[in-house]
C-alpha cells in the first residue's frame, strides 16, 4: 500500500452497512469533514445518532445500487455479507472508485490506517492488513510518545515559513534551522507562552538559532557500534536520521542504514584488507565536497570513530578546511563482542586492565612485544585475523604462557556472530579450522574462561524454561561448541 493523505472535506463518501463497523467508519469520515451517505436495508442503533449529530450525514434505508457510486470519492463496505461486499467491490472497481471492504484485503483497493490525531499532524499506521493488533499497539505507543500540541507546532511553523524562506534562501540552511528550532527549547517556549511568532520577530529568532544567520559547514563523525542496530547510541541514531548525506564504511550494516531517511544520499567508501575501494585521501575529499554546500553530512564508522577508525585524521583534515566537526562515540567492537559472548574485559582477581592493539601489518607491527607478553591482563587484538600466527608466536616467544586462553569473535552482536575459544599456541589453527574471517576480534587472557560460565548460566536457564527453541538456547549451543 502506498501511503497518502486524502482530502475528503466536503467530498461525497459512501458507507454501506448498518452495524457497528459501518458506524465507526462513517464517524471517522464525518470527523474529517466528508459528506457521508450510509446505505443499508437494516439500520442498526449506532447509525441513527450519526444522522442526528452530523448535518453532513444522510442515512438511506435501502440496498446499494451501482449508480450510488456516481460522484463518490470513496466507498467503504461493511455489510458483513461476502456476496454483497463482493458485488460492491467489483462495482467500485469498474467505476474506478477506491473501495475498502472491512477486514477483507482481497476485495479492497485501499486500507484505512490507524490514526494518531494531532490536528495538523496526522500519523497513519498500517501493516497492509497483516497484523491489526500490532498496529493498534504501535498506535498506543505513539499516542503516549507524542505531545498533544504537535499540531499547534505545525501551525506555528506554517506561519513562519515564508519569512524563514526569505532569510535563509538555501534549502540546506533552512533544513538545519528547522531541525534546531524543533529540537531546542525554542519551539516549546513559543508554544507554552502561546504567543506565536510575528513575521517581524522571525528574523531575530533565526539569528538567535543560527548564530550568524547561516550555518557553517559541518560533518558529524559518528560511531555506529559493533553491528546490532539496537546498540546505536540515541545520539548516533538521531544523527543518522537527520543526515542529508551518509558516508559509510564496510562495517556499517544495512540494518543500520535502513534507519536513515530514504531520500538521504548514501556513499559507500568501504575499505577491506587488500581491496581498497576508496583511499583515505579520496574519503577526505568526498567529506569536504559534500559538506561545503552546507549539507548535513554524517561520516558513519563501525564501532567507535576514535578506536582504530581514523576518525582523528578525518577530523584534522576537515578542520584544516574550515569545517566544523562533531565526534559521536559508539560502542567499540570488543565491548559489543565481550558482552555478547559473556567475556568481561576486566574481572576481579583475574584481570585489572585491558589493552587494545591492532594486528594490521602482517605480524610486523611496531609494538613492544615484550611488554605485551608480560601484561598479565586482557589483550584485545583488532584486525588481527590475517596476522594471528605471527602475533601468537611473538607473544609466546616473549614470555606469554602458550596455554593462555584466547577467544575469537566474528561478526559479534550480529545474527552471523560466531565465537570460538582455544589456547594461544593454537590460535591460527583455531581460526583456520573454524573458517573465521574478518571482521573478527581476538581476546587473549584468563577472562576468556568466563565464557564457560556463560554456557552454564544459559544451560541452566534453558533447562528451567523447558528448552524452548529460543535465541539463548541457540547461543548456548554455539558457545558449548566453541568451548568444547
Ligand atoms: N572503529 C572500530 C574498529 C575498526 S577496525 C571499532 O571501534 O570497533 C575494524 C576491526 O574491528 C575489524 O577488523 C575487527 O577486528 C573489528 N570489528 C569490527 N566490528 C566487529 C564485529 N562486529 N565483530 C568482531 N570484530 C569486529
Amino acid at each position: 500500500y502506498f501511503p497518502l493523505f486524502l482530502n475528503v472535506t466536503n467530498r461525497k463518501c459512501l458507507v454501506v452497512g448498518g452495524g457497528t463497523l459501518a458506524a465507526e467508519k462513517a464517524r471517522l469520515l464525518l470527523d474529517f469533514g466528508a459528506l457521508v451517505t450510509i446505505l443499508c436495508p437494516r439500520i442498526g442503533e449506532e447509525i441513527w445518532p450519526l444522522e442526528e449529530n452530523y448535518v453532513s450525514c444522510s442515512v438511506e434505508n435501502r440496498n446499494f445500487q451501482a449508480r450510488d457510486l456516481n460522484g463518490i470519492a470513496l466507498v467503504i463496505s461493511a455489510t458483513g455479507n461476502i456476496e454483497v461486499d463482493s458485488m460492491i467491490a467489483s462495482a467500485a472497481q469498474t467505476a474506478s472508485v477506491p473501495v475498502n471492504v472491512v477486514d477483507n484485503k482481497k476485495l479492497s483497493t485501499f486500507s484505512v490506517a490507524a490514526i494518531v490525531d494531532r490536528g495538523s499532524i496526522q500519523i497513519a499506521v498500517s501493516s497492509g492488513g497483516k497484523s491489526p493488533s500490532l498496529v493498534a499497539r504501535l498506535k498506543d505507543e505513539l499516542e503516549v510518545l507524542l505531545p498533544q500540541n504537535l499540531g499547534v507546532l505545525a501551525d506555528l511553523a506554517s506561519k513562519m515559513r515564508p519569512a524563514v524562506k526569505k532569510i535563509l534562501p538555501k534549502i540546506e540552511s533552512r533544513r538545519k534551522f528547522w531541525r534546531k528550532f524543533f529540537e531546542g527549547d525554542n519551539a516549546q517556549t513559543y508554544l507554552l507562552s502561546n504567543q506565536g511568532v510575528e513575521p517581524k520577530e522571525v528574523k531575530s529568532l533565526v539569528q538567535r538559532i543560527t548564530g550568524s544567520g547561516s550555518f557553517p559547514p559541518s560533518v558529524s563523525i559518528v560511531g555506529s557500534g559493533p553491528g546490532d542496530p539496537d546498540l546505536l547510541t540515541v545520539k548516533a541514531l538521531r544523527k543518522i536520521q537527520e543526515a542529508d548525506v551518509l558516508v559509510y564504511d564496510r562495517l556499517v550494516g544495512v540494518e543500520i542504514l535502513k534507519r536513515a531517511r530514504k531520500e538521504s544520499k548514501k556513499i559507500f567508501v568501504g575499505k577491506s584488507k587488500g581491496q581498497h575501494t576508496c583511499g583515505q585521501a579520496e574519503i577526505n575529499d568526498i567529506l569536504l565536497q559534500e559538506a561545503l554546500p552546507g549539507r548535513n553530512v554524517v561520516r558513519l564508522k563501525g564501532g567507535d570513530p576514535f578506536v582504530f577508525g581514523r576518525g582523528g585524521e578525518e577530523r584534522a583534515f576537515l578542520m584544516q578546511h574550515g569545517i566544523e566537526v562533531e565526534i559521536v562515540s559508539g560502542i567499540t567492537a570488543v565491548l559489543g563482542c565481550g558482552a555478547a559472548s559473556g567475556i568481561p574485559m576486566t574481572h576481579r582477581n583475574i584481570s585489572q586492565a585491558v589493552t587494545f592493539i591492532t594486528g594490521h601489518g602482517d605480524g610486523d607491527l611496531s609494538v613492544d612485544w615484550k611488554a605485551l607478553a608480560q601484561l598479565g591482563h586482557t589483550l584485545v587484538i583488532y584486525m588481527g585475523i590475517g596476522a594471528a600466527h605471527g602475533i601468537a608466536a611473538n607473544l609466546i616467544s616473549n614470555g606469554m604462557p602458550s596455554r593462555t586462553p584466547v577467544a575469537v569473535v566474528e561478526n559479534g552482536t550480529t545474527p552471523d556472530e560466531k565465537l570460538v575459544v582455544g589456547k594461544l599456541e593454537t590460535l591460527s589453527l583455531l581460526i583456520s579450522e573454524s573458517n573465521i574471517t574478518p571482521p573478527a576480534i581476538i581476546i587473549v587472557g584468563d577472562v576468556v574462561d568466563q565464557a564457560r560460565l556463560e554456557v552454564i548460566r544459559l544451560a541452566d536457564k534453558a533447562r528451567a524454561s523447558g528448552m524452548g527453541q529460543n535465541e539463548d538456547v541457540n547461543k548456548e549451543a554455539k558457545i558449548s561448541e566453541a568451548v568444547a
